[in-house]
């Protein structure tokens, strides 16, 4: 058969029967962990200048029964292109919602937001709106509480419906946060007509913010891009104090990183008579 079809000797290449097996077996891995309720919440803290912790971002791990913990770097683009992304984001938003109401019970956490990461393929559901709503009201928890990271190229996709929906969830209270911002191809026109609460610098301008002058110079924009707007401004991978301080005299709000805590199933405030305490 081989020599009859000259090029299309590739679709029998066996290393692509292995990726094709390998994407079928994660893909049914997937559908079952979700089935056997294998996804986990790990959170991590935001923190403003003086440390004082003003909320936490869920992240979502897979606690697969043989491969053990796997990141979402792994398994959300998969999720994404077979569609698994919606029943899992909403289980997600559901999940954040319940802890969240946790927190709001707790005077010690009750000021806490959660920012939730949301994909283009949940967001473009017809039911998003009913769907985050709905999780806000069956858990009782502040909408104003729930912050939706989105990013850039998600919202450019398709504007219009963005900026409805974006205004639908708002008038609930319900916030938003521009993820990995700087890394897209925001216009300002369109920044303009978002009702966003703040913006997140991406992890790639930070790490390199004490070397590179030209890193230096987009988060010192950004930052002054959300002041002009109204917006605050959260720096993402903040991993050293140097780092930190740097950010915070270019008048940063808020961070998140290692240096402050790293994602974990349970966040525990500093020790009592620590003054960070004080939330
Ligand atoms: P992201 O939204 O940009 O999240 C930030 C990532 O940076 C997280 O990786 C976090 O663990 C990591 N990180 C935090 N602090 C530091 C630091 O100081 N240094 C370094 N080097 N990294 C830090 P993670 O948890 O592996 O998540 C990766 C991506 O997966 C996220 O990027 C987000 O795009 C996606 N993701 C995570 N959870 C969800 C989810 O529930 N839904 C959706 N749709 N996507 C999610
Ligand atoms: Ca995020
Ligand atoms: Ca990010
Ligand atoms: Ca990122």
């Amino acid at each position: 058969a081989k020599s009859a079809g000259g090029d299309n000797a590739c679709f029998f290449d066996p290393a692509m029967l292995n990726i094709i097996a390998a994407r079928a077996e994660m893909e049914a891995d997937l559908r079952n962990g979700l089935r056997q309720h294998e996804f986990r919440l790990f959170y991590q803290p935001q923190v403003n200048s003086t440390g004082k912790w003003l909320g936490a971002e869920a992240l979502l791990r897979w606690q697969h029964p043989q491969k053990g913990m796997v990141s979402p770097a792994e398994f959300i683009p998969l999720a994404e292109e077979t569609g698994l992304i919606v029943p899992i984001g909403k289980w997600v938003l559901h999940q954040a919602c319940a802890q969240l109401a946790l927190w709001q019970a707790d005077p010690a956490y009750a000021s806490m937001t959660m920012s939730v990461n949301v994909s283009a393929k949940q967001f473009r559901q017809d039911d998003f709106v009913d769907t985050v709503l709905e999780a806000v009201t069956q858990h009782h928890v502040q909408p104003g509480s729930l912050k939706l990271e989105l990013t850039e190229s998600l919202l450019l996709d398709n504007i219009e419906q963005t900026i409805t929906r974006m205004h639908i969830l708002r008038s609930y209270g319900i916030c938003f946060s521009l993820d990995d911002f700087g890394t897209g191809y925001s216009s300002l026109t369109y920044l303009k007509r978002l009702p966003l609460e703040q913006l997140k610098i991406d992890q790639s301008f930070v790490r390199d913010i004490l070397v590179s002058p030209s890193d230096a110079a987009i988060v010192r924009t950004i930052v002054g891009l959300g002041k002009s707007l109204g917006l605050s401004v959260i720096a993402e991978g903040v991993e050293q104090e140097s780092q930190r301080s740097f950010l915070q005299t270019l008048d940063c709000h808020a961070y998140q990183g290692y240096l402050f805590g790293k994602p974990s199933a349970t966040l525990s405030l500093p020790q009592r008579g620590n003054s960070n305490a004080e939330l």
